[in-house]
């Protein structure tokens, strides 16, 4: 499964190395991802400011393979958001109640923290390649997302951040727009120059409101660093769920003979048994002679 739309990554410095900055359109992703899970427009911003923050995490990591995951569980009625990046701007992603029974926009603005819930934590899991991941809890500030991964990169990897990241859902529930920024200070950067730097990101207008206006990544980079800034480069972004049926298979071998002889005799009215990808709705197919042949296989291992 893969999106194709021209979503990608913007990756810069500025003031000679001492400002990191990230700028993301990331508008196809977001509604591929609403449309897989058929997620209620809260759930879409939610699902898709996670998304669209860990894409811009996910390139910050040294490797393509490196992988980053953001799990959300702020005790709100959506339940539990959990999306997973790669170095190579791929990312994926899973809410556990896609269409909460509440309203979904308050005060004319969509009601995000609602139902993602502010009373919870974000945890931050980076696997790269050794042998423990990396894994750090951070308690949520407020539950619209942006503020939350803010809040963990300046107080768990303790550089100061500023994220502004949006979804613009249209009434039909689709996505008329998605992505933003992450801007990051490094020690040795005068008073002055944060001064200055704060005060441009203060006056940006809202991400959507910049994305809709036909602002590319670069463009908004521009309005932050008027004075100019280095591209190092342009990482395309997708949607890519990295699922298969040798792996949908593996999985079922692991649930043991007793759960696959359940399983096949579910399926012997339809004929075949079906397991589906939970992060990408993906369905694998195995007809009642294929689990015959996996239940003789788990006998025999
Ligand atoms: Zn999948």
């Amino acid at each position: 499964m893969d999106s194709h739309h021209d979503d990608y990554i913007a990756r810069a410095t500025a003031h000679d190395g001492l400002v990191r900055a990230f700028a993301i359109r990331s508008t196809g992703v977001v509604e591929e991802l609403a449309t897989r899970h058929q997620t209620y427009p809260a759930v879409t911003a939610g699902l898709g400011r996670l998304a669209s923050g860990a894409l811009i995490m996910g390139v910050m990591l040294k490797q393509a393979e490196h992988l980053l995951t953001l799990r959300v569980r702020g005790g709100g009625p959506a339940g539990t958001l959990l999306v997973t990046a790669n170095g190579a701007g791929e990312v994926r992603g899973l809410v556990s109640n896609p269409q909460p029974d509440v309203p979904q926009s308050r005060n004319g603005k969509l009601n995000v923290s609602g139902v993602v819930g502010r009373d919870g934590q974000l945890t931050v899991t980076k696997d790269m390649g050794m042998r423990h991941p990396y894994s750090s809890t951070v308690e949520l500030v407020s539950g619209e997302v942006g503020e939350d991964l803010a809040y963990y990169l300046a107080r768990s990897e303790q550089v100061p951040s500023a994220v502004g990241i949006g979804v613009f859902v249209r009434e039909d529930g689709s996505v008329e727009a998605a992505g933003g920024y992450i801007v990051q200070l490094l020690p040795g950067l005068s008073e002055e120059t944060v001064g200055e730097i704060e005060s441009k990101i203060r006056a940006l207008p809202h991400p959507t409101t910049m994305l809709r206006s036909g602002d590319s990544p670069e463009d908004i980079l521009t309005r932050i660093f008027p004075a100019g800034y280095e591209l190092l480069d342009r990482i395309p972004v997708r949607l890519h769920c990295p699922c298969s049926r040798e792996r949908a298979e593996r999985a079922l071998m692991l649930l043991g003979r007793e759960a696959l002889e359940e399983m096949r005799l579910e399926g012997l009215e339809r004929g075949h048994t079906a397991a589906v990808c939970q992060f990408c709705a993906a369905e694998y197919r195995f007809t009642t002679a294929e689990m015959d042949e996996l239940i003789e296989q788990s006998r025999a291992a």
